[in-house]
This record gives C-alpha cells, sequence and structure tokens, in this order.
C-alpha cells in the first residue's frame, strides 16, 4: 500500500510519551506519573533526606452507583473528582489516577502523620459534596491511606504498597475512614487476618463456645435467667477474648455465622434449665443494620425448639444509633414474636435518654463501670439511682452488670435495683458447670430430700 500521497498522522515521540502517562478519562497523570514524581523528588532529597508523603484516596460505594446508575454517570463522578481534587491539592502536590475508582497523591509538603490526617480531612470533606448528575444528585464518602517516605518505605514500590495498606485498614473499619502507616498498623493487620483465618476455621470447626453466666434477683440472690457469653479458645493464640474477636467478625463481614453458632449452642443449652429461666444473648452492632436479622434468629429458635419468649436480646446504645430505621424494624418484629429486648451497656454510649423514650426496650443494663465504683464513688451513686427510678417511671426492668462484691449488692437493695449479674453471684462458665450451679442455686433444680 501507498502511503506516499497523503502523509500518515504522525504522532511525536514526546505526544506517545504524555499518552503512556495520562489517564485518557480525567486528563491526570497515571501510576507511572506517580512514579517518575516519587522517584525524582527521592532523588532531590537524597542528600536531605526530609520526609514526603503519598496517599491513596478509594470512593465508599462507587460500584453499586456505577451499576445503578451506567457507566457514564460513573464517568462523570469520576471526572469531577478528579476536577476537585484537582483544586484543592496543596501547591506543588500531583494528583493522579490509578484503577478505577482510585486516586493518588504525591505531597511534598507533608512531613508527618498529623499533617497527613488534616490534609486527608479537607479532601475528605471536599469529595464529600453531592455530584451532579444532570437529572440526580449523589452523595459519596472516601477512604483514605497515607505512606510517609522513608519511614514507610524508601523505594516507590514499597512506599505505595505501604499506601494501600493503609488504606485497606481504612476500608476494614467502615466509611471515610482515614489511616497513616506505621510499623504498628501492618502488624496489626497482619495479627488480625491471622485472627480472621484462625476464627473462620474454629466456626467451621463447630468449636466456638458459650458460657452462661446467673442474672439474678438482687432481694433474694435466686437466679432468674443467664446471660451467654461468647467463647473462643485457640490451639495456638490460646484464649482470645471475644470482645476482640466479635468485632473483628463483624468487621470481616462474619458476624452472622459465628452468631448463628452461637445462638444455635445456647438455645439448645437454654432447653435443660428450669422454663421460667430466660436467655440472655448479645447482638452485635451490625446485626442490627441486617434487616433479615431477625428472621435468621427466629428461624434459629424454630430448628431448637426455644420459645422466643425466653429469649432476650441485649442490643447496645451506639448499636441503635448507627442505623436507627433498620435497627427499629429488626426491634418491633423480634418484639411481635415475643421476644424481649435489653440495652446493655446502658451509661457508656453516645446517646441516652432520648433513645429510651425513641426505642421500646424492655430493659435495661447499667454499665460496670458506674457499678464497680458504687460503694465508694458518690456520683456513681447518685447516676445508678437516677437510672433505677427513671426505669421505675418507663416501666423497665433494670439489672446492674458488674457486681463483684457484697457491698455492691447489699447498695444495689437499698437503692431499689431488681436485678444484678457479677461475679459475685457466679462467673460464665459453661453449659455442663450452669447445670451443677442450677442443681444448687434453682429449688426446680434441688434434689427431693432437701426441698421436702
Ligand atoms: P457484655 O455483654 O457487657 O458482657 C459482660 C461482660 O462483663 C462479659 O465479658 C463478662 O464476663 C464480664 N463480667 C461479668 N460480670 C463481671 C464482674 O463482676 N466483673 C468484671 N470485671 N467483669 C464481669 P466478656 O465475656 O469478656 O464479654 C465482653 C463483651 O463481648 C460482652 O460485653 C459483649 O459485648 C461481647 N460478647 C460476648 N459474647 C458475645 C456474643 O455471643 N455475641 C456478641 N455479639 N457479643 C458478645
Ligand atoms: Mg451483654
Ligand atoms: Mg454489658
Amino acid at each position: 500500500m501507498k502511503t506516499a500521497g497523503r502523509p500518515v498522522p504522525q504522532v511525536s515521540q514526546n505526544e506517545l510519551q504524555a499518552m503512556a502517562y495520562r489517564d485518557p478519562l480525567t486528563g491526570l497523570g497515571n501510576r507511572y506519573r506517580l512514579r517518575d514524581k516519587v522517584r525524582l523528588i527521592a532523588a532531590e532529597r537524597a542528600d536531605d533526606p526530609a520526609p514526603f508523603t503519598i496517599g491513596i484516596v478509594n470512593l465508599d460505594g462507587f460500584k453499586p452507583i456505577n451499576d445503578l446508575f451506567g457507566s457514564q454517570a460513573g464517568d462523570d463522578i469520576l471526572c469531577q473528582v478528579a476536577h476537585r481534587l484537582k483544586a484543592c491539592i496543596p501547591d506543588g502536590a500531583t494528583v493522579t489516577r490509578h484503577d478505577g475508582d482510585e486516586f493518588a497523591f504525591l505531597l511534598p509538603l507533608v512531613f508527618e502523620k498529623t499533617s497527613a490526617e488534616r490534609l486527608g480531612q479537607m479532601i475528605k470533606e471536599v469529595l464529600s459534596a453531592p455530584y451532579d448528575l444532570g437529572d440526580r444528585n449523589v452523595r459519596l464518602s472516601a477512604s483514605f491511606g497515607f505512606a510517609v517516605y522513608p519511614f514507610a518505605g524508601e523505594e516507590f514500590e514499597e512506599l505505595l504498597k505501604s499506601a494501600e495498606t493503609a488504606l485497606y485498614r481504612s476500608k476494614r473499619r467502615g466509611r471515610g475512614q482515614i489511616t497513616v502507616y506505621s510499623r504498628e498498623i501492618a502488624q496489626e493487620m497482619k495479627r488480625s487476618t491471622q485472627l480472621e483465618q484462625a476464627l473462620r476455621n474454629a466456626i467451621i470447626a463447630d468449636s466456638v463456645e458459650v458460657h452462661f453466666q446467673p442474672i439474678v434477683r438482687i432481694r433474694d440472690a435466686s437466679v432468674v435467667g443467664f446471660e451467654a457469653l461468647a467463647r473462643w479458645n485457640d490451639a495456638d493464640l490460646g484464649f482470645v477474648s471475644p470482645a476482640v474477636f466479635v468485632p473483628l467478625a463483624e468487621e470481616r463481614g462474619f458476624i452472622d455465622a459465628l452468631s448463628d453458632t452461637l445462638l444455635r449452642k445456647a438455645a439448645e443449652a437454654a432447653l435443660s434449665w428450669p422454663r421460667e429461666l430466660f436467655l440472655s444473648f448479645n447482638l452485635s452492632s451490625a446485626q442490627l443494620m441486617d434487616p433479615g436479622t431477625a428472621a435468621t434468629i427466629l428461624a434459629t429458635l424454630g430448628r431448637v425448639g426455644l420459645d422466643p419468649a425466653r429469649l432476650e436480646l441485649e442490643i447496645t446504645e451506639t448499636a441503635v444509633m448507627t442505623s436507627a430505621d433498620t435497627a427499629e424494624r429488626i426491634i418491633a418484629e423480634l418484639r411481635q414474636s415475643g421476644v424481649r429486648i435489653s440495652l446493655d451497656d446502658f451509661g457508656t454510649g453516645q446517646s441516652s435518654l432520648g433513645r429510651l423514650r425513641d426505642f421500646t426496650f424492655d430493659k435495661v443494663k447499667i454499665d460496670r463501670a458506674f457499678i464497680s465504683r458504687i460503694t465508694t464513688d458518690r456520683a456513681s451513686e447518685h447516676i445508678v439511682k437516677a437510672i433505677i427510678a427513671m426505669c421505675d417511671g418507663l416501666d423497665l426492668q433494670v439489672v446492674a452488670e458488674g457486681i463483684e462484691e457484697w457491698a455492691d449488692a447489699e447498695k444495689l437493695k437499698t437503692l431499689g435495683c431488681a436485678m444484678g449479674q457479677g461475679y459475685y453471684y457466679g462467673r460464665p462458665v459453661d453449659a455442663a458447670a450452669t447445670l451443677r450451679y442450677l442443681q444448687t442455686h434453682h429449688r426446680d433444680f434441688m434434689p427431693a430430700q432437701e426441698t421436702a
């Protein structure tokens, strides 16, 4: 083929070079641009190794928006993000776009964690304003990971990997989080991944157990129910507290599987207790955001054969706050089936009194923090007194948590607190030991000659 007549459009070496460094959608530089800039600044600062920072930002929930409104809308948003980032980054900084909804910056004048966090906060606010899609507006939050040179890596690849680790941690913690890489964070990520694997295996092997702690009527110390508390003893990791592994299961998205196993085991154990004793079971906050929770719980009870009227679910104020509408629906559905709801750790959450009015609860559990100081600290005593009076007025039952001493119990008795729980009455023990506890502490379990 002859081309001599008409000249083929020539792309100059410079233009080719520019294309290789440019993201065609947004016009920003791409990963190679960031790499070169980082290498350049590292070389410039070789003699005077002043720190600088790179950051990655990833939009939260971008994919569903792309799927829902189409890729044109998605592209529009990405261009608007690029525009905002360019406008708000400090002078001398570079912003690039990597894959999909991931952008990065090089910040030559950010030297340490606090400045990185402050800048992240500012960019986060800029990105949180609504995006105009012509016929509608959408809002998105963004997660951030920062890495400071040379602590987080001396080579570009290592530095970027550190920023990705920090971003990954932000994503794991929910939306709109900002993390600056540190060795501790890397260690923590590694440990929790090991823990996650071990816990997933333990659930499959059915080796996460439930212990039970008595809840008593303070007046005569008679047992009225038990709280189920998760227990996990790993062969390698040893004893792991539920305060560690429950939040981990929430964060890594398998709290349903864990909670299901625990509820099944707890309900099976409760079948051998006297019928009037209730089972109190902790629900995690993630479960109160999942509209399927009520159905799952009722199905488990149905399979085991435990009457829903014997179940109480403990939820926290924070859990109720995070997703109020869904939580309200779940609570209503469960209460309709006869399940009762207790507000756990009362007094430590974000809101207190307003929640008591807006939500329908049956019981309030006063947090251990107040009970442990009730005999030594007048303020704690007054707070407990006020909570009890308020619950009386609102027709709510009250349980004091964390009763460790005889004197605590006596004080609570004089304050008119009906129920209590704590080491003074009994520590959490396994199902078999719970039956032995009932033999000595519950009239229905008394040997015949003693009751006669
Ligand atoms: P929580 O629901 O407030 O449970 C009470 C915690 O206080 C338990 O800790 C219990 O062992 C401890 N405790 C009870 N009496 C006393 C006392 O007199 N003194 C002291 N110092 N502590 C006392 P545990 O078992 O380590 O559980 C910690 C938290 O983990 C629980 O707090 C609950 O939020 C969560 N958790 C435990 N099991 C489950 C579960 O099956 N599902 C969910 N979602 N969360 C659970
Ligand atoms: Mg509890
Ligand atoms: Mg509690």
